[in-house]
């Protein structure tokens, strides 16, 4: 479920200044797909687009071989998790914070305070001392810890599709490899779109797609493109 396509996708920002420039790529259901490129490659662009934040000029995308213009902003997105770079939370406690997603909040999506404490429970068995945090204020948390509750929020929400964007990037190492671990579980089975700064941290990935200044510059699993590099 939650299969996605891009088709000769075409945006800009500004109209004088193409950033897509004809991206297609597939993303099979439960797969996962890795985009990585330099900065200002439009990979960001590709995940905004996917939860349109806002619309292409053509092409399409589609998902579930629906064009997600058909289908309301609302049904979309209620069926995509993302995990972005960084998690803004909600200025209350973790529970909180897990139980209304950023998006979920204005769909009215409360979540039983069983659930929550089952999802915060599995979370904290990944850190050390995060039982703790729950009942603190959110921003109190360490960027490891939001993005601890932006996993935990997903995995409440199960949705079909997931949306990875630089979610380790603004971590240390240490912490890096301890959220990576919580993602490829949440990953596991669902539709995954995954953008990243290195390749080192996509080896999993079922395909890689570099992307350079709007074009696909090369695709292919991680062996592949370490052996034509
Ligand atoms: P990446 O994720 O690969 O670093 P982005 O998709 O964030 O790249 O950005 C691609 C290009 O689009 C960059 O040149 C960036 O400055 C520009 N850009 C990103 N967001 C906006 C925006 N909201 N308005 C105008 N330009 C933008
Ligand atoms: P930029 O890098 O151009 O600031 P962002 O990706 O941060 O773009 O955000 C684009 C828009 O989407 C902003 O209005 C932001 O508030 C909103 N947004 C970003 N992340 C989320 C999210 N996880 N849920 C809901 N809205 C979001």
């Amino acid at each position: 479920q939650g299969a996605i396509s891009f088709k000769d996708v075409h945006f800009a920002y500004d109209p004088a200044r193409p950033i897509l420039k004809g991206i297609s790529f597939e993303v099979p259901a439960g797969k996962t797909v890795a985009v990585v490129g330099p900065s200002g490659a439009g990979k960001s662009t590709l995940s905004r687009l996917l939860y349109r934040f806002y619309d292409i000029q053509s092409g399409t995308i589609t998902v579930d071989g629906q064009d997600i213009r058909t289908v309301t902003q609302k049904s979309l997105r209620s069926g995509i998790g993302m995990v972005p770079q960084d998690t803004v939370l909600f200025n209350d406690t973790v529970a909180y914070n897990i139980r209304y997603g950023r998006t979920s909040a204005s769909d009215g999506e409360v979540f039983a305070a069983a659930e929550v404490a089952q999802i915060a429970h599995f979370i904290e068995a990944l850190p050390e001392g995060f039982d703790t945090k729950v009942g603190e204020r959110g921003l109190k948390l360490s960027g490891g810890e939001k993005q601890r509750v932006a996993i935990a929020r997903t995995i409440l929400k199960a949705p079909p599709i997931l949306i990875l964007d630089e979610a380790t990037s603004a971590l240390d190492t240490t912490t890096e490899r301890e959220i990576q671990t919580a993602l490829d579980v949440v990953s596991k089975n669902r539709t995954t779109l995954v953008i990243a700064h290195r390749l080192s941290t996509v080896i999993g990935a079922d395909e890689i797609i570099v992307l350079k200044s709007g074009e696909i510059a090369e695709r292919g699993t991680h062996a592949a493109l370490l052996e034509r590099n």
